[in-house]
């Protein structure tokens, strides 16, 4: 399939994906379209976040917080299963993936899936940083380095707050 065409089907596709969500509209949620891929989009008021957060969870995922080191409850948690995103039920990452950098956050070498997570220059603080959000929600998770294990060498450190772990039964 050429590119154009390809192009015209993805829009078609998120016409009749649109019209279908139109119902849903007000709980928020959206089909949008990046890279060739339609992926969907939580979007809700500040007033509705608060409803559903606990204050420290808001102040983390909405605020760009950072909890302070060891302090999170995630932080030597081993337990199998997965770290879904505590503003919106996406799952982020698997214990599979965690490990102890001693960092004093919980560390991640890749996430779940590389379409879970967005990546935003970050340059607050007088530091240049990879900031990693929701790409569901636009949650603020945490950071992304370069010193993290092999193969891919990179450490995604993240909130604890920014995560609900669900234990594989
Ligand atoms: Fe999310």
């Amino acid at each position: 399939m050429s590119v154009v065409m390809r192009k015209i089907l993805i829009v078609y596709l998120i016409s009749i994906a649109v019209a279908s969500c139109n119902r849903d509209s007000s709980k928020g949620l959206k089909m949008t379209e990046k890279n060739n891929q339609i992926t969907e989009k939580i979007f809700k008021s500040d007033e509705e976040w608060k409803k559903i957060l606990t204050p420290e969870q808001y102040r983390v995922l909405r605020e760009k917080g950072t909890e302070r080191p060891g302090t999170g409850i995630y932080d030597n948690h081993y337990e199998k299963g997965t770290y879904n995103c505590a503003g919106c039920g996406q799952e982020l990452f698997t214990s599979d993936s965690k490990y102890n950098a001693g960092c004093g956050w919980p560390s991640f070498a890749e996430p779940s899936d590389k379409k879970v997570v967005e990546e935003h220059l970050d340059k607050s603080y007088g530091m240049i940083r990879t900031e990693i959000v929701c790409s569901r929600c636009g949650g603020h998770l945490g950071h992304v380095f370069n010193d993290g294990p092999p193969p891919k060498g990179l450490r995604y450190c993240i909130n604890s707050a920014s995560l609900d772990f669900r234990k594989i039964k």
